[in-house]
């Protein structure tokens, strides 16, 4: 919210885990920017279902919930809102029309991952006409080099970092940190027991290893004791850009999360059923799919490394010796 009343800033560019407040937190700047620095506006949706159901549901209701918003709120326009005379329009990415439509100041992209190709380009050079126009861009991501994660990556990538409550050693939040036991109680015979699991899971530092609870209060302190670094410094001033992933907002349990991700695990391994995986990666680490990394069903890159071998003879460099099968879904060749 700092970032927006910025004239300095001109692009803020956040993609991050689904359910983190994040489209309420723009709302709260549009209404800043209604009532404080008024100027022609625009808020676009991937498709025209959502955008109906976002102004009944969600932005109608903030407007007039917000008291100096309100008193300047005139008729509904075809295309929008008016704020005694400040035009706030909406659209949606496969509108051509109305994303080619006037000049605006303030452009706030929603859910961007599912805009159709060349759409984000297109509206974005609407705030050409402004020299303190602002483009806010917010998304769970997509894959990775889309339009969205090039967005971003353009930025500063701020990653969100916090204090270890034993050793105060700054790091980012990641989900790599996020252990459980695997034994004879948290997984007899093979299964997950997730009642006997929860009580393990802890976010193990990775200065000293301690490891921070998963408790409201535990998970409030990561909330509280952090702050956003860049990783990337050398990003233009004028473009900021932050990421989180589900382990930052103190109402998400991690035991959700874990769970979450051996079911995943679970659907990939034994049914090669890759969505699950897709959303976990994206709504909830926060992170643009990547095929490489996941994609451990692909049998043409196993095939690729198909070669003779004699059980027996020595391998320069081994450190560890595992055979894989590829069974075929259709057709007689394994
Ligand atoms: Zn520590």
């Amino acid at each position: 919210m700092e970032d927006f009343a910025n004239n300095a800033i001109r692009d803020i560019t956040v993609q991050c885990a689904a359910q983190s407040s994040k489209t309420q937190t723009v709302m709260c700047c549009a209404c800043w920017a209604i009532s404080e620095d008024p100027g022609p506006a625009m808020w676009v949706t991937a498709t025209k279902d959502e955008l109906k159901d976002f102004v009944r549901d969600r932005l109608t209701p903030t407007f007039t919930a917000c008291r100096p918003v309100q008193v300047r709120m005139g008729d509904p326009t075809l295309t929008g809102f008016d704020f005694d005379g400040m035009p706030f329009y909406t659209a949606w990415a496969g509108s051509k029309a109305r994303l080619q439509s006037k000049p605006l100041r303030w452009l706030f992209c929603d859910e961007v991952r599912n805009y159709p190709p060349g759409r984000l380009e297109m509206v974005l050079k609407r705030t050409r006409a402004f020299w303190n126009s602002r483009r806010f861009l917010i998304s769970t991501p997509g894959r990775r080099g889309d339009a969205m994660d090039t967005a971003f990556r353009a930025g500063d990538q701020r990653h969100w970092h916090f204090e270890c409550p034993q050793c105060r050693h700054l790091q980012l939040l990641r989900f790599e940190q996020l252990k459980w036991d695997t034994n004879e109680t948290t997984k007899p015979g093979g299964k997950w027991r997730f009642d006997a699991l929860a009580g393990t899971i802890r976010y193990e530092c990775s200065g000293c290893g301690f490891g921070i609870k998963d408790t409201p209060v535990d998970r409030r302190w990561i909330e509280t004791h952090g702050k956003f670094v860049s990783l990337n410094p050398n990003a233009p001033r004028s473009h900021v850009s932050y990421t989180w992933n589900a382990l930052l907002p103190h109402w998400v349990e991690w035991r959700s999360i874990v769970e979450e991700f051996l079911g995943a695990m679970n659907s990939m391994r034994m049914d090669a059923d890759i969505e699950p995986m897709f959303t976990f990666v994206t709504e909830t680490l926060g992170e643009p799919w990547e095929t490489e990394r996941w994609d451990v069903a692909n049998d043409d890159r196993i095939l690729e490394r198909r070669g003779d071998y004699d059980f027996n003879a020595p391998w320069p460099l081994e450190e560890i010796r595992f055979l894989a099968a590829v069974r075929k879904a259709k057709g007689g060749e394994h």
